[in-house]
């Protein structure tokens, strides 16, 4: 597996995409609401031979 990460491109640049906890909310204002929920940066691990990914979401989260 190489790895890799999966890019989120948002208004205020480009970041890497995050696993949020719990079902996603929509907001008027800001598109989904996050709040107080926690967030993990996501690895991508990528299979070379046939192209299937794999994420991972380490660590303990950031709020
Ligand atoms: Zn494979």
């Amino acid at each position: 597996m190489e790895e890799g990460y999966v890019l989120d491109i948002t208004d205020s640049g480009k970041k890497t995409a995050k696993w949020i906890e719990g079902a996603p909310e929509r907001s008027v204002w800001v598109g989904l609401k996050t709040g107080s929920r926690r967030s993990f940066a996501l690895r991508a691990y990528r299979c070379a031979e046939c192209g299937f990914v794999d994420l991972y979401a380490p660590g303990r989260g950031e709020e």
